[in-house]
């Protein structure tokens, strides 16, 4: 019956099916994997240890008839006297009177309900007529939408059980089974929906979560050979000695992170399929060079390159550094949405008959009439789940170019390798060398004199300083109320050498450019702000950041925020004011810190959040697993990436019988569909 509708069990009337519907339940089959989302265990619980009106379950013997009163319409009241130990416990059993014939004198029971110490009366929920032992001590508790209630699940997963169980078909080859030692499917699902005992239950648990991550992992790795497979002429061919020449006269070494993300990146680019890469690396770990790197190599093999930003000030400042490092090589041409009329047709021309070797623009770039000659490379920068349309825009564009990936925003591992699991990722994960971290301190209220006066010593030494003030959330009025409150208070404060400032959203992108260059030349030295502060603000010689109600931001946020200090080679610091009441709050003071590895940060903040919350509802592509976590189950994660990746690269679903279910399995799936472009 497994691929039948679920109305052909005998029970399930039209109101049961739409209800079923709800829980994505149409065939009797899905009923089998609909797994409980919880278990409860029970646990016999001595009497003297039971808290009043805990729930908790005891054993006893029936020591007296029980005796039922009826009362109101079809209401009753069932009374027995159960024999715990030294103690007669009264049970009272609400409208089960029928459990009357059960209940005879001298049978040992299992009762659990809520207990009230001063009567020694349990109110019974659940009823064994057995033992503890006997008793079946695990419940497993399952979703339920509308009217359907916890009983009839399990009554419909039970007739499921019984119908379609042995028409389920295995889909792990025999080899998985024996090298992880994990049950069969059939008995994995009987097991998870009647645990016989823990440990056959965790068995169970560990099956799923293998094969969850396991398909969902060869999934990833199908798209990326699919994407990768389309190579319509992007692979580089160029002078080595030019591109060495480049790289040996910047102004520094790179790094050995730089050096090994930029061998990753230049494998693709020579290669000829095609490059689908995500390049991971904090605020200030030098990633725009790396662009710099392939987008020169882009031109020298005769290829135009473009680099996407989210927003035109940052368009603008790109152009600016790469026309400082490849000015003289390459003609580079800037294209926003503020570019218009005669300016922007002239660009469009040059871009189209192949003058222009590098273009900077937000996304307009690559979309409307913009015709490149020969597109070889695009580079985008700082957007998360971009992926995906853009790739679509490209190729409706009839354009097949390498296509590079750059975020500041440290992703813990376990999310880049299931959000961007059909994307090969590079990672710097190293600061070039001489800058000192940001020295960072958790102080609370009583503090701010010394603070205070710290700030005065800093700015007196000639440098400068932020102070960020609380966010309050859903209120952009108290938001900056607060802001203009903190700027008072040290305007009084500070002495009159000392010029205090002060940003906030509300202020016209005029004031705030006016406010910024004042800080950017020192004629500001202390800087209110709330957190708008705009993105890329770039002052060396601020070495002080004060963030007050620090325990309202998340871990990243602030980790954010402190990239802005620390930029220059004056030792600079973090002032963290907080008074966090929950263990999580302390426990992100705590972290801050400690460390400032923007990785090490990320992955706390996983710990913390969960995965769901990480990059925000919705936007994190992630996929919704029924057994498996990825913070829990990290472990398991990584093996099942290990084990896709070998089946790929061993062409086992091409040309091995005991992969085929497997691979109609992935084949039929819509998200190959939305995520394979050709
Ligand atoms: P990101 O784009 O990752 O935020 P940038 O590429 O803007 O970082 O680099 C930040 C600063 O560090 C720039 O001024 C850059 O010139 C400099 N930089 C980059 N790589 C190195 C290096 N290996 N050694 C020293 N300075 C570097
Ligand atoms: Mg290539």
């Amino acid at each position: 019956m497994l691929n039948e509708p679920v109305n052909q069990i005998p029970s399930v009337g039209d109101k049961t099916e739409e209800q079923l519907a709800m829980l994505d339940i149409t065939k009797v089959g899905d009923l089998l994997f609909h797994f409980p989302f919880r278990y409860d265990f029970l646990e016999l619980k001595p009497l003297e240890e039971i808290a009043h009106e805990e729930v908790a379950t005891i054993q006893g013997e029936v020591v007296s008839e029980p005796n039922v009163s009826f009362y109101g319409k079809k209401k009753s009241r069932l009374n027995c006297t159960i024999q715990v130990g030294v103690v007669a416990v009264k049970a009272v059993f609400f409208n089960q009177a029928f459990l009357k014939d059960q209940l005879q004198v001298g049978q040992t029971v299992t009762l659990t309900g809520k207990w009230d110490m001063h009567r020694l009366q349990m109110t019974v929920h659940k009823f064994h007529r057995q033992s503890f032992e006997e008793a079946n001590s695990i419940e497993p508790v399952y979703h339920t939408k509308g009217k359907l209630t916890l009983g009839q699940v399990k009554k419909l997963i039970n007739y499921a059980l019984k119908s379609s169980l042995e028409e389920v078909d295995e889909i792990l080859p025999e080899k998985y089974l024996h090298n992880y030692k994990i049950p069969q499917r059939q008995t994995a699902i009987k097991e998870l929906h009647q645990p016989s005992s823990k440990a056959r239950l965790k068995h169970a648990r560990r099956r799923f979560i293998y094969e969850e991550l396991f398909l969902f992992q060869l999934k990833m790795q199908y798209i990326r050979r699919e994407n990768k497979a389309q190579s319509i002429g992007t692979h580089k061919e160029y002078d080595q000695d030019q591109l060495k020449d480049f790289v040996s006269r910047l102004p520094f070494e790179l790094t050995s992170s730089q050096k090994r993300v930029l061998k990753e990146i230049m494998d693709d680019l020579k290669s000829a399929s095609r490059m689908n890469r995500l390049l991971q690396g904090d605020v200030g770990s030098g990633k725009t060079v790396i662009a710099a790197i392939a987008l020169y190599t882009t031109a020298l093999s005769g290829q135009q390159g473009a680099l996407m930003v989210p927003t035109e000030i940052l368009a603008e400042q790109h152009e600016e550094s790469l026309n400082e490092l490849l000015g003289d090589k390459l003609k580079v041409a800037l294209l926003t949405g503020s570019i218009k009329g005669k300016k922007r047709q002239d660009i469009l021309t040059r871009l189209e008959n192949g003058e222009i070797d590098l273009l900077v623009g937000t996304h307009a770039l690559i979309q409307d009439d913009t015709l490149f000659n020969q597109l070889g490379l695009v580079i985008i920068d700082e957007q998360h789940r971009f992926g995906v349309s853009q790739r679509k825009t490209l190729r409706d564009k009839g354009l097949t170019p390498d296509v590079l990936f750059m975020t500041a925003t440290p992703i813990p591992r376990t999310l880049s390798i299931t959000s961007f699991g059909d994307m090969d990722v590079s990672v710097i994960d190293e600061m070039p060398k001489g800058r000192l971290p940001v020295e960072t301190y958790w102080v609370k209220e009583n503090m701010i004199e010394r603070i205070h006066q710290f700030l005065i010593e800093q700015i007196n030494k000639g440098h400068q300083a932020y102070v960020i003030c609380p966010l309050i959330e859903e209120s952009d009025q108290l938001d900056i109320q607060n802001a203009v409150d903190v700027f008072e208070e040290l305007n009084d404060i500070m002495p009159e050498s000392i010029k205090v400032g002060l940003m906030h959203g509300r202020l016209s992108a005029q004031e705030k450019e006016e406010l910024m260059r004042q800080f950017a030349e020192n004629e500001v030295q202390l800087l209110v702000s709330t957190t708008v502060i705009e993105v890329g603000v770039n002052v060396p010689n601020a070495t002080t950041m004060v963030i007050y109600d620090a325990e309202r931001f998340g871990l990243a946020q602030l980790h954010q925020l402190r990239g802005r200090v620390g930029r220059g080679s004056e030792q600079s610091y973090c002032i963290l004011l907080a008074d966090p009441k929950s263990e999580n709050g302390k426990e992100r003071m705590r972290v801050m810190t400690e460390t400032t590895d923007g990785f090490e940060l990320s992955e706390h903040d996983l710990q913390i959040r969960g995965p769901g919350d990480f990059f925000g509802k919705r936007q994190s592509g992630l996929p919704e697993f029924k057994v498996a976590n990825i913070v829990d189950d990290y472990r398991a994660l990584e093996v099942a990436r290990q084990d896709a990746v070998n089946v790929m690269n061993d062409r086992k679903l091409e040309e091995d019988s005991e992969y085929a279910r497997i691979k109609s399995l992935i084949e039929s799936d819509p998200l190959i569909q939305e995520r394979i472009f050709d």
